[in-house]
């Protein structure tokens, strides 16, 4: 056994120190990114933020909503959707903002080779591999296999939280590596397993080990409101996923409920119970579920909720002087707070 002695860090225990700026106005900023992605070339130029293949949340409806805001936002798509649904939602341009997710079991392979035959030219180009644990030799062979066969798709694939995995899913042929284990909204794997990685520590040191491979980082989790997200590009994140924040609106393709005259939503874990039962028919006997299910209320379109990400992300870059997000992490210095004053000054 041994103890790692140096403190890690989470959202909650930082804050962004404000510095002089030039900038005069919020709209100043350019809040899109150009990347070139390393093994497929292809490139990609938007507001990194990509929405969560949680249900709810990894939606049509979501990718829609983005192409509509025309930010370049992306959304992983819920690997659950019938490979005709897939079908046509690529026939009608859904590339653009969505990246497909294929699971890693034969009859996921199957169907993502029976969409790719079918849409030619249309099929997918970004496709998102993803595990709770992203450690298991099983998935980075997976990986190596999808690169193989795949050479010129764009791949997210993860999560992972420590340097060293970042590099081998980078040399194993991912793009972009998802980080983040025990840190969403509706996971229980913190209190399951008692595993973990404070966010904010492990974008800081997965970012230095991609980028020093020409990969990229996708922080994915943790994230409650639009200052996290602005602190999770501050230590290096190229992407930020999120599904609780964009959890709760007519995107969501889920059903409303009426409670005390409120009207709510169901959302949960995908590893839950309410996912297994929904997707799998029942929770499998050897694995306890690491997720929740909560419900949240109902927030209307997410265009406002897009409003105020996007107008975070703007307000932080104003704060630091940086008139591209490509400039923020080089501006931002994090103070160490305590976890209470952060929230008490944090909510005034
Ligand atoms: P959030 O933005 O809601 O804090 O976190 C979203 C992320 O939580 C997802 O992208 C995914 O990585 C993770 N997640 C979603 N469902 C579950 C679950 O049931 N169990 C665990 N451990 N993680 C989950």
């Amino acid at each position: 056994m041994r103890i790692e002695q140096d403190h890690k860090l989470d959202f909650p225990d930082v804050l962004i120190r404000p510095k002089r700026s030039t900038l005069s106005s919020r709209s100043d900023v350019d809040i899109k990114r150009d990347f070139t992605f390393k093994w497929s070339s292809h490139t990609y130029r938007g507001v990194p933020v990509i929405a969560a293949n949680m249900d709810g949340v990894g939606t049509f409806s979501m990718a829609r909503a983005f192409e509509k805001d025309g930010n370049g936002l992306t959304v992983a798509l819920v690997k659950h959707y019938p490979a005709e649904e897939l079908v046509s939602f690529y026939k009608n341009g859904g590339d653009a903002n969505s990246w497909y997710t294929l699971g890693l079991n034969e009859e996921d392979a199957e169907k993502f080779d029976r969409v790719n035959k079918e849409l030619g030219d249309h099929a997918p180009k970004k496709i998102c591999l993803d595990v709770a644990n992203g450690y298991i030799q099983y998935f980075v062979d997976f990986l190596r296999e999808v690169r193989k066969k795949y050479p010129d798709k764009t791949i997210m694939a993860g999560n992972v939280v420590t340097g060293e995995m970042t590099e081998e899913l980078i040399m194993s042929g991912a793009d972009v590596v998802k980080v983040g284990v025990g840190q969403g909204s509706v996971c229980t794997t913190r209190r399951v397993a008692g595993v973990g990685y404070p966010q904010l520590s492990a974008i800081i040191e997965c970012a230095d080990a991609a980028h020093g491979l020409d990969g990229l980082v996708c922080s994915d989790g943790g994230c409650v409101c639009p200052g996290d997200v602005a602190k999770a590009y501050g230590a290096g994140a190229d992407f930020v996923m999120m599904g609780g924040m964009l959890a709760g609106h007519d995107q969501s393709e889920a059903e409303l409920v009426e409670e005390d005259g409120e009207k709510k939503l169901f959302f949960y874990g995908m590893a839950s119970d309410t996912a297994m039962k929904k997707h799998k028919g029942d929770v499998a006997e050897y694995r306890a579920s690491e997720g929740k299910t909560v419900k949240i209320p109902y927030r209307g379109d997410v265009k406002e909720s897009l409003q105020e990400i996007l107008g975070g992300i703007r307000s932080a870059c104003t704060y630091v002087g940086a008139r591209r997000l490509k400039e923020l992490t080089k501006r931002t210095s994090f103070v160490k707070v305590s976890r209470q004053l952060n929230t008490v000054f944090g909510d005034s």
